[in-house]
């Protein structure tokens, strides 16, 4: 163990959990396991027919809508990386299997036994045994941390995150005041390419941001850009943070490299009333033009779409990128407190997204922007024969 690091004892509830599925010694017909994850819930990534299903579990909650229900967890399923594709009858009768196995073992998991709430800050140095998470042929992520210190009040993975945290009895914190830093990732990492083919590696795709302040400190995440230099995998890195161009010389090393931005807005209060812990969007703004004069692939993500002017955003970021996203806020019911608190209420209606998304849309077409979902990261890079 390193200095005060703990064993994550998490993984051991995925692998009881999952074990018939994770077992290599049992027969597939005509499907692989993926990979499996303990870090949004629990979940797993399953492979028929050339594509990807992805199972997640939740917290038992009977308000939400989901695919199945078992008694500790809300079970959805759908197809991976490829939104609008339902589930076809050989995807539900593989799910379906996957319910069963959960319904059998979940009574032998123990009862998390959690903590009163705690009001304090938790950095944790944690050990794992797993780091880059494969998500479908020759594609990974990478989380270098799990929380995040910007704590973005509209970031979807908080509950599940929460979840996780339940699974494994820790008490409750707030988003935004917890982060387990895997402080052996770069060793576990390069165990891990050592035989797998190189690919793509996404940092971080959710659950943290791999540039948090606290890089500054433990510098994970150049760690492990270091071990995928070595290995000849390519990081695709999402952040809201300038501090990634301290790593700009590493990057520039790689034959191909993407750093993106999320910027949500080209009102710098709306980044005040809704990421307040993330920079200022003119110093993400500068840090694009960095990456990109430095010759790394550049791309925007202009999600949640916030109240903006849309003209002036695609002006400010179409020299600075080849690709862009553009989202709306999702679960925005969920957050309506937010928008009330700043008089901002028009902004949540489908009328706004509804206006601002073919806006913003047309406005990067016609600068010549592409417009990319980020479902295929081998096509954003231009790198065809990992397609
Ligand atoms: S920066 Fe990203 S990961 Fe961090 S809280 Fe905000 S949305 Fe979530």
């Amino acid at each position: 163990m390193k200095g005060n690091a703990v064993r994550r004892e998490l993984d051991d509830v995925g692998r009881f959990l999952f074990e018939p599925l994770i077992s290599p010694r049992r027969g597939r017909r005509g499907w692989q396991l993926v990979s499996w994850d303990v870090e949004q819930g629990l979940s797993l990534i399953l492979a028929r027919n050339h594509h990807l299903i992805l199972v997640e579990l939740e917290a038992s909650d009977p308000t939400l809508d989901c695919y199945a229900r078992t008694a500790r967890f809300n079970i959805c399923a759908r197809r991976h990386f490829s939104a609008g594709s339902p589930l076809d009858e050989a995807d539900r009768r593989l799910v379906d299997g996957v319910v069963r196995v959960v319904r059998q073992r979940e009574k032998r998991l123990p009862d998390f036994e959690r903590p009163t709430t705690s009001r304090r800050m938790g950095i944790r140095e944690i050990e794992v045994e797993r780091v880059l998470i494969p998500e479908g042929a020759n594609h990974y992520y990478l989380n270098p941390y799990v929380g995040c210190l910007m704590g973005c009040e509209f970031c979807y993975v908080a509950p599940r995150a929460d979840f996780s945290r339940q699974l494994e009895g820790l008490p409750h914190l707030p988003w935004g005041r917890y982060v387990d830093v895997k402080v052996n990732a770069a060793e576990v990492l390069r165990r891990e390419v050592v035989g797998l083919p190189p690919g793509i590696v996404r940092l971080s795709p959710i659950v943290t941001d791999p540039y948090q302040s606290l890089e500054r400190s433990y510098r994970i995440t150049r760690q492990c850009l270091e071990v995928l230099l070595d290995a000849d995998f390519t990081p695709v890195i999402l952040t809201r943070a300038a501090l990634v161009l301290e790593d700009l010389p590493l990057l520039r090393r790689f034959a191909r490299a993407s750093v993106g931005f999320s910027i949500p807005s080209d009102d710098d209060r709306m980044r005040q009333y809704f990421e307040p812990g993330a920079d200022p969007l003119e110093e993400r703004l500068d840090a694009l033009a960095r990456c990109r004069e430095a010759g790394l692939h550049t791309t925007a993500v202009i999600q949640p779409v916030l109240p903006m002017d849309p003209d002036r955003l695609v002006a400010q970021v179409s020299p600075l990128v080849r690709t862009v996203r553009v989202d709306r806020m999702h679960h925005v019911d969920r957050y309506l407190h937010l928008y009330a608190r700043h008089g901002l209420e028009h902004a949540a209606t489908p009328a706004f997204f509804e206006e601002m998304i073919p806006r913003l849309r047309q406005g990067f077409t016609a600068q010549g922007v592409q417009l990319d979902d980020m479902d295929n990261l081998a096509r954003l890079l231009g790198r065809s024969q990992e397609s």
